[in-house]
């Protein structure tokens, strides 16, 4: 069975696309076609950037409503996005491969925590008024930027599009999205949810589109701000054009972070917690601590443990609640994956675990969870973002040269240090340049700035600073 679709989100409404043509979108699992939605094209673009911008112009509507009254509207989002939760995470799991008990915790349930977060923050803030220096009073604004271009990728597609539509649309923004073509099912149900919230007509926009149309709507003149989370090769290009055009942009980009075991770890009993900081997605996650820097007078123990600990995790569909891991999304992407396993080897790395597509699967873009030993943090496999379930363990000598190596990197976006001795480890989290890092687990807080630095990105998602980054602050003053 195939879920197809033929028209477009646009203001407010499902419109015809502009052009017959569609994405098909293939299963990752069984390699058949599992449904389609329109392409959408430059002209789709136009109408939705056009309805967006209608919306927020208009003086009575979404961006002059009183916080409460869009709050209010925002909580009825989640509450239908609540009641889809299942459909939601069967259809991520189903288009990119994603353990349905993943998809089940972060898919489904994400984007309506986000909601009701946003919605809870807008009604408790108000202008906020300052004594004036030179007499008289400020009052310091804050404004919705406008209109937003929300660009998404595949790997968490629900999650990552409510990073910026929760808080866009609470800031009084109003806002495009442009999913990804890989997972482009999801956003259908999402859509059917903003209709029975009674969202208003332009508020949210969808368009499917590809990377040029992506490009043609990151520099569109109706758009405000670009809200980007995607490669750090696409994060630059569209820096540039933003640089170019003076606009606001947040780029959550690409990761290669680090995992600091010291030596008094006791990793084989947090297992349940390295997991998900190491492999969560099959490997298809940013802030994932693909590089384990370990002690080397405890470096074979560890390679045992870990070789041992992927070499058993369950690889099989992912619609199966057992299932840990599950395909990569495409074919394209397990091909880049085989070719870094086969550059981690011709460097001189030791496979202990994996090694290439799994043995058990005749059909699908399933890779056996791979461990690489005797790394070298100069490795191509050690510097360059594999995005599948491939780690790298890399010996040190000490601790000074552990963290030299884990900031011995293009990227800086998480992280995660393991050891009994919580003073211990928050020392030498300090020490690591990353916009965030974890200790004996790692685990996203919706209510704590999330992103990059280096070619990591820039700004922030998430807790309150992911709502300033849709808002300008505008200072009023008033004469004694
Ligand atoms: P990608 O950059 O190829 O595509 C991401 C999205 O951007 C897609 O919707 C694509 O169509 C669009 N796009 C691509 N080029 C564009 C351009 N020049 N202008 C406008 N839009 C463009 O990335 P991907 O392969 O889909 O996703 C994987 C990447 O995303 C990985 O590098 C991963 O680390 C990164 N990622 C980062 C975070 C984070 O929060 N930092 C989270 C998840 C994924």
């Amino acid at each position: 069975m195939t879920t197809d679709f033929d028209t477009l989100y646009i203001g407010g409404d499902w419109t015809t696309p502009s052009s017959p043509a569609t994405y098909t979108v293939i299963s990752p699992t069984t390699e058949e076609v599992i449904g389609s939605v329109p392409e959408g094209t430059e002209a789709d673009i136009d109408r939705a950037v056009d309805a967006a911008r209608a919306a927020f112009d208009d003086p009575t509507g979404w961006s002059q409503y009183e916080p409460h009254r869009r709050a209010e509207i925002l909580e009825r989002f989640a509450d239908a996005l609540d009641k889809r939760g299942a459909r939601t995470a069967e259809a991520v799991s189903r288009q990119n491969g994603m353990p349905i008990q993943t998809s089940q915790s972060m898919e489904a349930v994400f984007p309506a925590l986000l909601l009701r977060y946003y919605a809870g923050l807008i009604k408790e803030s108000t202008d906020e008024r300052r004594p004036a220096m030179f007499g008289g009073t400020t009052v310091v604004r804050r404004e919705p930027v406008g209109v937003v271009a929300a660009i998404v990728p595949w790997n968490f597609p629900q999650a990552l599009a409510f990073t910026k539509i929760a808080p866009a649309l609470a800031a009084g923004c109003t806002v495009v999205m442009k999913p990804s073509p890989e997972t482009v099912l999801d956003s259908y149900v999402m859509i059917e949810a903003a209709m029975e919230a009674g969202l208003p007509a332009g508020a949210l926009n969808v368009v499917p589109a590809g990377a040029a149309v992506g490009a043609y709507l990151v520099a569109h003149p109706g758009i405000d701000k670009v809200a980007f989370t995607g490669s750090t090769a696409a994060g630059r290009s569209i820096a540039e054009t933003c640089g170019r055009l003076l606009r606001p942009v947040t780029l959550e980009l690409g990761g290669k972070s680090a995992a600091i075991v010291l030596d008094d770890a006791d990793l084989g009993s947090r297992l349940e917690q390295f997991f998900p900081a190491t492999l969560f997605n099959n490997g298809q996650t940013c802030f994932l601590s693909t590089r384990i820097l370990a002690p080397r007078a405890r470096y074979s123990e560890l390679v045992d443990t870990i070789s041992d600990f992927a070499a058993n995790l369950i690889v099989g569909d992912p619609l199966d609640p057992a299932t840990q891991i599950g395909p990569v999304v495409s074919a394209r992407q397990r091909e880049r994956i085989e070719s870094y396993i086969a550059k981690g080897t011709a460097e001189g790395a030791r496979v202990t675990a994996g090694g290439g597509r799994s043995a058990d699967h005749d059909h699908g873009y399933f890779i056996s969870p791979t461990v690489f030993a005797d790394v070298d943090n100069r490795h191509t496999i050690a510097q360059e973002e594999i995005f599948g379930p491939v780690l790298a363990l890399i010996p040190y000598d000490d601790v000074d040269q552990a963290v030299a190596m884990a900031n011995d990197s293009e990227f800086g976006l998480g992280g995660s240090v393991w050891s009994e001795d919580p003073v211990r480890a928050l020392s030498v989290a300090n020490r690591v340049h990353t916009g965030s890092i974890g200790i004996n687990s790692y685990v996203n807080d919706p209510a704590s700035p999330f992103g990059g630095i280096k070619a990591s990105g820039m700004g922030r998602e998430l807790g309150p600073e992911g709502l300033a980054g849709f808002q300008l602050l505008k200072s009023v003053y008033q004469a004694p």
